[in-house]
């Protein structure tokens, strides 16, 4: 039996509006592809899923129709199927692994997983409050996870989030065609019921330190602030008007919603867009630019191969009509106060680097320019430095957090995980560390 293939919009529709492209399986798909499990004995996908959900039980429970149950097996391991069901790059993880992958295609874990989180009518547990008060930096997954974690074993736990609205990435960078904000705000809702409190608007190194949260009476602190700081290409014209990185072009479309007629926050009209990167950060960038009605072009200086972008997505961008320049990288940002062209040099592919990828190495003579209205820049990001300027905490030369196995940073009482530590990363990576960082903060309030 072949996979459930999962229904989309039409792309010829779809780059017209921002809905949502994958429409989620029907409960005759969903249990058609759970009686693809082969139920191993040995489990592979378990051991690639980074938080070991109990893969086989949840899918065996959607065969017997109990979604209920499914959504209590995921949770036992990740509070977010919903989410992780979208985005987590399941190609890498237990779907890699899966048995039926072999000889022909895995089954659907991800797609079934988005079933069991979108169906499903569940209460969470919590444990009675213990009034041990724990706040959290940042509202992003790593944040999120911690913050349930906790609060599900009875502390009194407080979200401090630096924007005006929670979720981190999850809000203002994946946009809504492939995560609804209803989503996010169901998670976070959640997680209000639970009795996690939210306060926004609180940056953190800024309005509050970290030493005054602890005046404040909050025992134990978790810093989850995420890598929002973009990098640049460090040509010339990369200031011109029409140049934006991906996260403030994305910030703008997905939280401030300026695609939308009534939205007060400007975005730039441009005919051609060019966006500069392989990974999901540009595959999101060029996807909205097209949406915004624009020719979008992206310019990657590997080949298509070596690109970090999901297969999905960059399908679904191919079937959207995007243009891809590979082996090219951009070398000058042409205009006069506004961009004109970009100017580019092509590449060649030498041996490989520490990563495993092969070198790209600029071929002499081989510039081009290409006319475009706008540029965005996707080319990875470093943590903040905000916390870095105003406390104590030691920090390697990438500008992450330095901690030990138990997530602790050089404070005592103060951990972090997710992108602030690892760098720009997963979904799924943020929240696993979310739920390290909660036992290890458990552990430490218990010796206290
Ligand atoms: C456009 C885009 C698309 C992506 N697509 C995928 C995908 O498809 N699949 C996938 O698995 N991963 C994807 N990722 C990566 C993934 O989103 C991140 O790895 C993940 O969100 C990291 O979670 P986090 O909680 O560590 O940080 P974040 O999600 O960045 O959250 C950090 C939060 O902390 C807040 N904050 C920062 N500083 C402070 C402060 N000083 N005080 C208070 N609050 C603060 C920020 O405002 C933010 O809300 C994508 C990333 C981007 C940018």
């Amino acid at each position: 039996m072949n996979r459930q293939i999962m229904p989309t919009q039409d792309p010829k529709k779809r780059i017209n509006n921002f809905n949502e492209v994958n429409l989620g399986y029907s409960k005759e798909e969903a249990i058609l592809e759970a009686k693809r499990c082969l139920d191993c004995k040995k489990p592979k996908c378990v051991e690639g899923c980074p938080v070991n959900i109990n893969i086989p039980l949840f899918i065996k429970n959607i065969i017997e129709d109990n979604i209920n149950k499914a959504y209590e097996v995921i949770t036992n391991n990740n509070l977010f199927p919903s989410i992780c069901g979208r985005v987590c790059p399941q190609e890498l993880q237990c779907e890699k692994q899966c048995i039926r992958g072999i000889k022909g295609e895995s089954v659907a874990i991800g797609n079934l997983e988005r079933y069991v989180g979108d169906n499903a009518e569940y209460e969470l547990y919590k444990e009675p409050s213990n009034n041990i008060k724990v706040a959290i930096v940042g509202s992003g997954p790593a944040g999120l996870s911690c913050a349930s974690t906790l609060r599900q074993k009875g502390y009194d736990v407080t979200v401090f989030e630096a924007l005006h609205k929670v979720g981190g990435v999850l809000r203002y960078g994946i946009p809504e065609f492939r995560l609804p904000k209803k989503i996010v705000d169901n998670e976070t809702e959640k997680l209000k019921k639970l009795g996690v409190r939210f306060i926004s608007n609180v940056v953190i190194g800024k309005t509050i330190t970290i030493d005054q949260l602890f005046m404040q009476g909050f025992k134990a602190i978790y810093i989850g602030t995420g890598a929002g700081l973009p990098r640049f290409l460090n040509v010339p014209g990369e200031n011109l008007n029409g140049v934006f990185s991906a996260n403030e072009y994305l910030t703008r479309i997905n939280l401030m919603e300026a695609y939308k007629e009534e939205s007060t926050t400007p975005i730039v009209e441009a005919k051609t867009v060019c966006v500069v990167g392989g990974g999901n950060v540009a595959m999101d960038a060029a996807r909205c630019a097209r949406r915004m009605n624009a020719d979008v072009y992206v310019i990657y200086r590997r080949s298509k191969n070596e690109m970090p972008a999901r297969l999905e997505e960059i399908k679904h961008a191919e079937e959207e009509g995007i243009k891809f320049i590979f082996l090219a990288n951009p070398i000058e940002i042409i205009g006069n106060e506004k961009v004109e062209k970009i100017k580019c040099i092509k590449m060649e592919l030498k041996e490989a680097d520490s990563s495993g990828r092969k070198t790209p190495v600029p071929i002499p003579n081989s510039e081009f320019a290409i006319d475009t209205d706008a540029v965005i820049l996707a080319l990875g990001n470093y943590p903040n430095p905000l916390l870095k300027n105003t406390d104590n905490l030691n920090f390697n030369k990438w500008g992450c957090i330095e901690v030990d196995e138990n997530l602790a940073t050089s404070i005592p009482g103060v951990f972090a995980g997710g992108d602030v530590v690892t760098g720009a990363a997963t979904v799924i990576k943020a929240m696993e560390a979310g739920q390290i960082a909660a036992k290890s903060i458990i552990n430490y309030l218990n010796q206290e």
